[in-house]
């Protein structure tokens, strides 16, 4: 990097599109390294929202490695489901569930539920922390509304995109291109309003 040292940062993900992505927003003043590249494994997600289980993520990577870190956590949250499946979206139809388990758990639950009923939204909580105990964590949400279909369409994205219908766009997660996806996505938010605080170093950081 010109005139200085990239500050590293540990990502807590597996997910190598997710570090791509969140690498593209931060740029060269910072350097993402993937948590399994230490040898740290994932832990048990046993919070009870979001924010809880990615600042676990997050303080558990800087814990083992000495450097900051950062993690995020998300899920769909369904009006008709009371909120599920909110923090159990990954494990929705079991511990070792498919997306398409996911998926079609999600459609039997909602049965007939009527069109009007199937408001659904995606959160995503970003953390960042300096150090395990770091009692000041930047944390940054995004939020992605929209609504659940009677059967899904589109073979791109992941997890319940599918199903999962973007009502201006009139496109699922599945159909949106991968651009347009993390232009609206609830995680693409997030991570710009992360980026945003870190490059500025500000918790009040606008984004545009
Ligand atoms: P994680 O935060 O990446 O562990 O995601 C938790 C779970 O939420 C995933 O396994 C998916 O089932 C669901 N999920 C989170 N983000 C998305 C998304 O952008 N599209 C579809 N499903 C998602």
């Amino acid at each position: 990097m010109a005139g200085g040292v990239a500050l590293r940062i540990i990502l807590a993900t597996g997910n190598p599109g997710k570090l791509r992505e969140l690498q593209k927003l931060l740029g060269e003043r910072f350097e993402l390294v993937p948590q399994a590249e230490l040898n740290i494994s994932p832990i048990e997600e046993t919070g009870r929202t979001f924010v809880q289980n990615a600042l676990l993520k997050a303080r558990h990577a800087s814990s083992e490695s000495g450097l900051p870190a950062i993690a995020d956590d998300s899920g769909l949250e369904v009006d008709a489901l009371g909120g599920a499946p909110g923090i159990r979206s990954a494990r929705y139809a079991g511990s070792d569930a498919t997306d398409e388990e996911n998926n079609h758990k999600l459609l039997a639950e909602l049965g007939a539920c009527p069109e009007i009923d199937r408001t659904a939204r995606f959160r995503s909580s970003m953390v960042y922390v300096r150090a395990p105990d770091d009692p000041e964590p930047f944390v940054a949400e995004g939020v992605w509304e929209g609504r659940i279909l009677d059967s899904p369409r589109g073979t791109g994205g992941f997890g319940y995109d599918p199903l999962f219908l973007d009502e201006s766009a009139g496109l699922t997660g599945g159909e949106l291109g991968a651009d347009d996806k993390n232009r609206r996505s609830h995680r693409g938010q997030a991570a710009r309003r992360l980026s945003a605080m870190l490059v500025t170093g500000r918790i009040d950081a606008k984004v545009k």
